[in-house]
Order: C-alpha cells, then sequence, then structure tokens
C-alpha cells in the first residue's frame, strides 16, 4: 500500500492513475480504523481499482470543546488496517498541509446542516463539507463511500455533490454493529465499562421504534417518547435529542406517511462521550 502525505504528491497520483485509466474510490476517515471503516474499503474495492483510504482528523469540524485533542491517533495500527481491508493508497496529510496560513474558504451548506447535529455542533458541517470536497480535489474519486452511521452527513454529502457539480457517485453502506448491537464507532473506546455495557439500549430502542412504525404507528411523538423513556430509565445518558424526521430534507415530522423516507436518530451523552445513532426506515 502507497501511503501519501503531501496533497501535491497525492493530487498528481491521483491525476496519473486517472490518466492511466484506473477508477478511483476514496473513502474519507479520520482514523482510529475498526470493522465499520474496513467495510467502506472492502465495499470501495467492489467498484473501483485504485482503493484510497484518507486519514485526517479534520480540525475545521470540530467545535471548541469537543474531542479534537484526545480524538484517537494511531496511523501505524491504521495503515495495517487499510492495507489488509485492501486499500491500496493511504492519504494522511497534517493540518497545517490542509489550511495553510491565511486559509479562509469553505464550503457551507444551509438547510439541511442545520437541524440534529447542526443545532448543537453548530461549525460541524461546514468542516465536514470543506474537508470532503478538498479531499475530492485532491483524490479525484470516481466513487466516494460513506456510512449511515453519520446519517446527516450523507445528507450534507449528498446535496453538496448535487450543488456543486462533482463529478462523484456515493455509495452508502449500512452501519456496521457489534454484537450486541452497538453502533462501532472509533469514540466507543472512551466508554466505562458501565457505560459501555448501557449503550447498547440505544439501537435498542431505536429497533423498537422501526417495529412499530412496522406495527401501524403513523405519529412520531409516541416513537420519541418511547426511545426517551428507554433511554432514560436503563442507562445513565443524557438525551442531545431523539428525532424523527423526513430522511431527506430532515425536517422533524409530526406524522408518518406512506411511501416516505424517515429517518429516525439520537445523539446520547455517556459522561463527556457522546454517541450518536440512527435508522432510515421506509413507511410501508
Ligand atoms: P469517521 O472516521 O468516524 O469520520 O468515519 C469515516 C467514515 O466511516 C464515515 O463515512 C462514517 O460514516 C463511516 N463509519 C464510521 N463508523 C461506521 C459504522 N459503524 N458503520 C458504517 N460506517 C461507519
Amino acid at each position: 500500500m502507497n501511503i501519501v502525505s503531501d496533497p501535491r504528491v497525492m493530487q498528481r497520483e491521483a491525476e496519473k492513475l486517472r490518466l492511466a485509466g484506473k477508477r478511483l474510490a476514496v473513502v474519507p476517515t479520520m482514523g482510529a480504523l475498526h470493522e465499520g471503516h474496513c467495510t467502506l474499503l472492502r465495499e470501495a474495492r467492489k467498484h473501483a481499482d485504485c482503493v484510497i483510504v484518507t486519514v485526517f482528523v479534520n480540525p475545521a469540524q470540530f467545535g471548541e470543546g469537543e474531542d479534537f485533542a484526545r480524538y484517537p491517533r494511531d496511523l501505524p495500527a491504521d495503515t495495517a488496517r487499510a492495507a489488509e481491508a485492501g486499500a491500496d493508497l493511504l492519504f494522511s496529510p497534517d493540518a497545517a498541509a490542509m489550511y495553510g496560513d491565511g486559509y479562509q474558504t469553505f464550503v457551507t451548506v444551509e438547510q439541511v446542516a442545520k437541524p440534529l447535529e447542526g443545532a448543537l455542533r453548530p461549525i460541524h458541517f461546514r468542516g465536514v463539507a470543506t474537508v470532503v470536497a478538498k479531499l475530492f480535489h485532491l483524490t479525484k474519486p470516481h466513487v466516494a463511500v460513506f456510512g449511515q452511521k453519520d446519517a446527516q452527513q450523507v445528507v450534507v454529502i449528498s446535496r453538496m455533490v448535487k450543488d456543486l457539480d462533482f463529478d462523484c457517485e456515493l455509495i452508502i453502506v449500512p452501519t456496521v454493529r457489534e454484537s450486541d448491537g452497538l453502533a462501532r464507532s472509533s469514540r466507543n473506546v472512551y466508554l466505562t465499562p458501565a457505560q459501555r455495557k448501557e449503550a447498547p439500549v440505544l439501537y435498542a430502542s431505536l429497533k423498537g421504534a422501526a417495529d412499530a412504525v412496522a406495527n401501524g404507528e403513523r405519529s412520531a411523538a409516541p416513537l420519541t417518547a418511547a426511545i426517551r423513556a428507554a433511554i432514560t430509565s436503563r442507562t445513565s445518558g443524557t438525551i442531545d435529542y431523539v428525532s424523527v424526521a423526513d430522511g431527506d430534507t430532515l425536517r422533524e415530522l409530526a406524522a408518518l406517511e406512506h411511501g416516505q423516507h424517515i429517518l429516525v436518530s439520537l445523539a446520547v451523552k455517556f459522561g463527556t462521550t457522546r454517541l450518536i445513532d440512527n435508522i432510515p426506515l421506509t413507511v410501508a
């Protein structure tokens, strides 16, 4: 596996591969690679001759007081995992190379970046959209692979790709989970053993909502109430939000309609560790 840290070298390499007729896939990550990321890499392999994984803890998407400084970083382990999962090139720039002196250009996706995560993390999606745009320019992908785990990120990036005419196909991989249902996340390592035991309640409560919809529930209020009750009664977590929203616009819903794509999502803090999860549904 080829390892590149200089953005200009990355861009020249991508151009060379394109000129040689290769189909390129990129999987953007912040490292601390786990089985979720590896599933994205294996999916990318199915769509491309050359799989590029980017490892970059992007300062622009972390707000003040968030976990940028303590975000887990382990490039040697990531390199081994990425190679094992079939990546051909690992691009790992440093922050100074991505955001040089005088940097002042950002991509702002408007409405879909505002609710949910955006309401609590006001600069987050500006940082995400900006870095993904930059990574697309540097890696020149035909295909980019993202995880459903970060549902709002998928909506924001899809909007950006459409609005800014990126010539790149997006592939979305379903959330990869531990055997007890907890969504795999680089942040799970922060959980204490007691919090780790409680955390599967998040997915169980989302599944409860999905089952209720499958059984005919068409109001959002009882769904969010049941999720909140499960989390409050069975965990020590503090709820940031529980949402039933339109899957495309992310507008909060009161009533669900036949054929509608909806997103049931939540964010819960366990101490200083914030976990997010979601289930996308189509109303029968
Ligand atoms: P991150 O390194 O957390 O920024 O994630 C990089 C990519 O991996 C994003 O597209 C995430 O949505 C995706 N990802 C992270 N965890 C999972 C998971 N458990 N299942 C599927 N995709 C994931």
